[in-house]
């Protein structure tokens, strides 16, 4: 292949990469995006094969790949929707140390012939991209419970972040200056060990920002590493993940009414949460099936609230059916759709979509909030943190700041749960103590099988 078509089929490939962002912009578009996505990264791992001739190293080359496909296409397709975030964080990590592995032996590989600007973005490249692994495999640790969620402090953890920084800035002058491994690869350590340290203070509801940061500083390790291999491919796509990253982390912290700088160092201002009371000693209100089912009846609006454990049942379908149901009694019916429900960005929108929701009845937050107020029943379906009204009232609470959906202000408010548990910030939820709000315990879709059946009964 000559360079022309080599740096065509990357321009194209590039094209093909910007129209899938622009298609997974909709739901509706959002498998053609993919489709097209994916067609572009094949055709331009194709075209090196095709253009560098003879591929060093073929073997270990196939093997990589062998390897890469084995481990990600079966993790990819049994991975349930709620993991996505975790899998996002582990394949993002792998993206950001291979790119710092890839500068790594390039800038062996150029030795002394190197350009300062070379060397420059090495040695951008291996930081970033050692901090974006590191980092990335703790996100994943903790989204996975195999650690802690909550912020990990220690006495003088902030100077031990900045003195670590300090260190890889100066050991990043010294490897530009000195032209060495040694000095590279201790800067890799370092970094990986600032990765690590940079995302243990973030607490469990801040990790979805932190990940999707840490994505774009992938993008530009890429867009860094692409200079130094003299590939315009891996600069358009490293740009776009890096620009696309940063909206999105700029989009989920204000979803989530954070700064940037509030996440990742908030758990060192934060003060010590004093314990609210244990959950079995307060009394609640639970009801039955037919109970929810009567309340429904009589409503002449009802909100329902998805969340997390919606996804968890699996209940998108059976929610719907509840939903038709009460239409079709002439009940005006919306869904409240909080940017950050579930776990990951638009999971309930793609949640309901598959089950056919029509798109007319998802109310964003903003929209929907004005309306509680003469909503006679919002029937909350695993969700808990993005309806806490502890976001609003209860300074130094991991979610506080968080703009919620505002369910408090309806007449009746209804809670789909298994159990008191507490949701993915771990804080309790002072709603569900709340004289106007009624427990249907158990998971989500039987109970809403049930509330169906005995609706259809009345
Ligand atoms: P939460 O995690 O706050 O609450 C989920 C609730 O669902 C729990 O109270 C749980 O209670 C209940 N639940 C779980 N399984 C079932 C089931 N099978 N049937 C019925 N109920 C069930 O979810 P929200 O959607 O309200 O909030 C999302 C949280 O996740 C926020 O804190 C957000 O910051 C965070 N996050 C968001 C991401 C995003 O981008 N959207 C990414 C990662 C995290 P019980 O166990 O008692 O059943």
């Amino acid at each position: 292949m000559s360079t022309n078509l080599y740096s065509l089929v990357g321009l194209a490939a590039g094209v093909a990469f910007i129209l899938a962002l622009k298609g997974l912009s909709h739901p509706k578009t959002a498998r053609r995006g993919n489709l097209i996505g994916a067609a572009g990264a094949t055709v331009a791992t194709l075209s090196v094969f095709l253009y560098v001739n003879p591929i060093h190293h073929l073997l270990p080359v196939l093997g990589a790949l062998a390897v890469g496909l084995i481990v990600g296409v079966p993790a990819a397709r049994k991975v349930e929707m709620t993991q996505m975030p975790q899998l996002v964080a582990l394949f993002n990590g792998v993206g950001g140390g291979a790119a710092a592995l890839v500068a790594i032996v390039e800038y062996l590989h150029l030795g002394a012939e190197a350009t300062t600007a070379e060397v420059i973005f090495t040695v951008f490249t291996v930081i970033v991209g050692c901090v974006s692994f590191s980092g990335s495999i703790i996100t994943f640790l903790k989204l996975q419970e195999l650690m802690t969620t909550r912020p990990v402090v220690f006495p003088g953890g902030r100077f031990v972040i900045a003195g670590t920084l300090v260190a890889v800035l100066g050991v990043a002058v010294w490897v530009v200056g000195a032209l060495g491994t040694t000095p590279l690869l201790i800067l890799a350590a370092l970094s990986l060990l600032f990765g690590v340290l940079f995302v243990l203070p973030v607490g469990g509801a801040d990790v979805p920002i932190v990940i999707s940061l840490l994505n774009a500083f992938t993008g530009l390790t890429v867009a860094a590493s692409g200079y130094v291999l003299s590939s315009t491919l891996l600069i358009i796509a490293g740009t776009l993940v890096g620009a696309s990253g940063t909206i999105l982390t700029r989009l989920m912290a204000e979803a989530m009414g954070r700064s940037l700088f509030g996440t990742l160092f908030g758990a060192f201002t934060a003060k010590p949460q004093t314990a609210s009371g244990s959950a079995e000693e307060r009394p609640v209100r639970s009801g039955s099936a037919d109970d929810v089912a009567i309340l429904l009846n009589y409503a002449r609006r009802v909100v329902i609230v998805p969340g997390f454990g919606l996804a968890v049942a699996q209940a998108q379908h059976t929610v719907r059916e509840l939903a038709d149901l009460m239409i079709s009694k002439g009940i005006d019916v919306a869904y409240g759709i909080h940017p950050v429900a579930g776990r990951m960005p638009g999971h309930m929108n793609v949640l309901l979509a598959e089950a056919n929701v029509p798109y007319d009845q998802l109310a964003e937050m903003d929209e929907v909030n004005p309306t509680f107020g003469q909503t006679d029943v919002a029937i909350v379906i695993g969700a808990n943190d993005v309806v806490n009204p502890a976001a609003q009232t209860t300074p130094g609470c991991p979610i506080y700041g968080m703009p919620i959906l505002e369910v408090n202000h309806s007449a009746n408010i209804i809670f789909l749960k298994r159990s008191m548990r507490p949701g993915f910030a771990g804080i309790e939820n002072e709603l569900l103590y709340d004289p106007k709000t009624m427990l249907l315990f158990g998971d989500a879709k039987a109970s809403l099988t049930k509330v169906v059946s005995a609706l259809k009964a009345l």
